[in-house]
């Protein structure tokens, strides 16, 4: 990797602004149990760098245990099970000679539900990832990267004249541009997002949207989504998991968007893109 820092140091001023790179990850033949239930088999993905790539697929299929496994949360749960590997620019994630901070650090995560800190301010929800991984800045390193990262989360004209407001006051959507801003803030070089829009209203889904391709520059996003319109609009590959009843979740198809939408090889693909599921 790169030794790029989290965070430039001090008297680094303007290196707040200018962004890291995106980073390939590839999946490996992950294979997941809780237990002895097995939910993931042999499922295969490359994610390449700068691009958006959205797992479609139905309910159950394993699509938030593979994003999980991706940035080692799947290790949280105490009966979770892990076989293949994962790896970003070619480094395994997995290699126990590095650091677990090191990995979640490269690799952010937004979920389904907004979770800002709803007692901290605004500017405060966007630095808590310093604190976390021990990264120290000036005043003025923080207020820029505050700016930065509000704006690239498509926020900042909405909240820069209330940064010291409590993130629980904004709506729902700003406070997922809020999550999205503070996942920002310690430059990861892989965004995974969990149905980042399934709680929100149209107009704030259209922003994050827009947000999302404005941010595939700097880092590589992964998208679960169940929204076909959207994995449409915004996603440059898809992968479409499929659970058999009774069976653990495999990828069926994957390639891209465009063509996954309108010339899909699997009649399974087919019928669930056009809602036929
Ligand atoms: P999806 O995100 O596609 O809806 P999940 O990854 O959430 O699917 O779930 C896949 C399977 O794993 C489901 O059968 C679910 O019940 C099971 N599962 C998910 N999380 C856990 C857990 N923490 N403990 C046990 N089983 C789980
Ligand atoms: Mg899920």
């Amino acid at each position: 990797l790169p030794a790029t820092p989290a965070v430039p140091g001090p008297g680094a001023t303007s290196a707040a602004a200018s962004g890291p790179t995106p980073a390939e990850l590839e999946a490996r033949g992950i294979t997941a149990w809780f237990g002895q239930h097995q939910v993931l088999d042999r499922v295969s993905l490359r994610m390449p760098a700068g691009q958006i790539t959205a797992l479609i697929g139905p309910s159950g299929c394993g699509k938030s245990t593979f994003l999980r496994i991706l940035n080692r949360m799947h290790e949280l749960v105490p009966s979770a099970r892990l076989g293949g590997e994962v790896l970003l620019d070619g480094e395994d994630v997995y290699d126990p000679d590095k650091r677990l901070i090191d990995a979640r650090r490269a690799i952010g995560m937004v979920f389904q539900k907004p979770n800002p800190f709803p007692a901290m301010s605004i500017r405060e929800n966007v630095l808590a990832g310093l604190k976390l991984t021990g990264t120290k800045a000036s005043r003025s390193v923080k207020d820029e990267l505050v700016e930065s990262c509000l704006r690239k989360g498509g926020l900042w004209a909405e909240v820069k004249d209330r940064l010291d407001a409590p993130g629980g006051g904004l709506s729902g959507g700003q406070q997922q541009r809020l999550c999205i801003a503070r996942s920002l803030a310690i430059k990861p070089r892989v965004l995974l997002m969990d149905e980042p829009c399934s709680a929100l209203d149209p107009t704030s889904t259209r922003v994050i949207e827009e947000t999302m391709k404005e941010l595939a520059r700097e880092v590589t996003i992964v998208i679960v989504t169940h929204n076909m319109q959207q994995a449409a609009r915004v996603s440059d590959q898809c992968a479409f998991f499929l659970a058999a009843q009774g069976t653990p979740g495999v990828i069926v198809e994957h390639g891209d968007t465009d063509a996954m939408f309108q010339r899909p090889r699997d009649p399974r693909t087919s019928d669930y893109v056009h809602g036929r599921f």
